[in-house]
């Protein structure tokens, strides 16, 4: 498994209860951005708003690491809860 689409609030639920893993959040106006699974992020409201709400524009994948998030999904990594923490800050040039 790589990434698996969360389409329910069950898989969703137990994605966070496993807590393996990472969370994609892809939004038909944004692009895809990878989280960690329960950071600050992530909660159950906005995944009923986004996935299950009416009108719902985004869709929830669980993978298994940030990089298949960003090589499958071309996902850009998330500034807030910073689901990679490397070892060593790079400076900006
Ligand atoms: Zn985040």
């Amino acid at each position: 498994m790589t990434k698996r689409e969360l389409a329910t609030f069950e898989e969703f639920r137990k994605a966070r209860l496993e807590d393996v893993g990472f969370i994609v959040i892809a939004d038909t106006s944004r692009k895809p951005v990878v989280h960690q699974l329960n950071g600050r992020c992530i909660s159950g409201d906005n995944f009923r708003n986004k996935v299950l709400g009416e009108g719902g524009t985004g869709k929830y994948y669980l993978v298994d690491s940030v990089s298949s998030g960003i090589t499958e999904l071309g996902a850009s990594v998330c500034k807030i809860c910073k689901p990679l923490r490397p070892e060593k800050e790079k400076w900006k040039s």
